[in-house]
């Protein structure tokens, strides 16, 4: 099964402009059996959204919704088999339920109790479990299927994004490292060539998040430079091209804006430090 890249191909369906509805996204319940052991559960599910989850912050790390929403993080409570939304609908080999089966053997995520507000409505049990750690069990199956690259790309965004919300720096870290890893992949692949573009905005905003203002600046100079392709899709390309093109530029005044205060910070300790040092004689 094909994972989506990022849904700029989405992207070239919907209108630009306009203000976020009132309403804004929506969710309905739906029921999904497990890949892995088949367990049947109930789940959260999208049923309306706008092109505003394209101007939504969580731009700046290339992540869009259902992916900025926990409930969009499937776990089966019967076996952990975790991941985004889609990889409930993977079809799986028999060997690969074999290895994925001794894989998750060991696998624990609590499920949290509801709180006492929660009480007479509790969530659902997967939206109880701590979302980095489903990520992580995600990124565990994704090794062991092997999936690819631009699937791997966006889950690490995914969980870079998450991490960051959840003021986690150690796995903030850690997601947006191994989405460069990835990421700098698909970027060098011939056969991505138009998807390119993204693949350096990406890199640029994983950069950010790791303070490496000097390399995000380079790969979001070079997206700049390069053009977004989508095959026989010219409206898709323009699209997209314009959209990354100014993520680009916002991320470049963003990664300005933060080195200087970065540098600026320094400076404030020190001064009165050289004040203190009192002479002795
Ligand atoms: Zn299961």
């Amino acid at each position: 099964m094909k994972t989506p890249w990022i849904t700029l191909t989405l992207l070239a369906l919907l209108c630009f402009a306009g203000v976020e509805p009132a309403s804004a996204t929506t969710w309905g319940e739906v029921e999904k059996a497990c890949p892995l052991c088949d367990t049947t559960e109930t789940y959260h599910a999208p049923v309306s959204w706008g092109s505003y989850i394209y101007r939504r912050p969580s731009r700046l790390q290339l992540v869009f919704f259902p992916v900025t929403s926990p409930r969009a993080i499937y776990s089966c409570t019967g076996c952990r088999y975790s991941g985004l939304i889609w990889d409930f609908k993977r079809e799986l080999t028999k060997e690969q339920k074999e290895a994925l089966t001794k894989a998750l053997a060991k696998v624990v995520i609590e499920v949290e109790e509801p709180t006492e507000d929660e009480a007479e409505n509790p969530p659902l049990p997967y939206v109880r479990m701590d979302p980095l750690k489903k990520l992580e069990v995600a990124a565990q199956i994704y090794e062991v299927l092997e999936v690819e690259d631009e699937a791997r790309s966006h889950l690490y965004r995914a969980f870079a994004y998450h991490a960051l919300m959840g003021r986690n720096e150690k796995a903030l870290e850690q997601a947006a490292t191994k989405c460069i890893e990835v990421t700098k992949r698909v970027v060098a692949d011939p056969k991505l060539e138009g998807k390119r573009k993204e693949g350096l905005v990406i890199l640029g905003a994983m950069e950010r998040l790791r303070k490496n203002w000097d390399a995000a600046d380079a790969h979001l100079q070079e997206a700049i430079k390069t053009t977004f392709v989508v095959a026989d899709n010219p409206s898709a390309s323009k699209n997209g091209d314009e959209f990354l093109g100014k993520l680009a530029v916002e991320l470049r005044e963003l990664v300005a804006k933060e080195r200087a205060q970065k540098e600026e910070a320094p400076k404030k300790e020190e001064a009165p430090k050289k004040e203190e040092a009192p002479k002795k004689d």
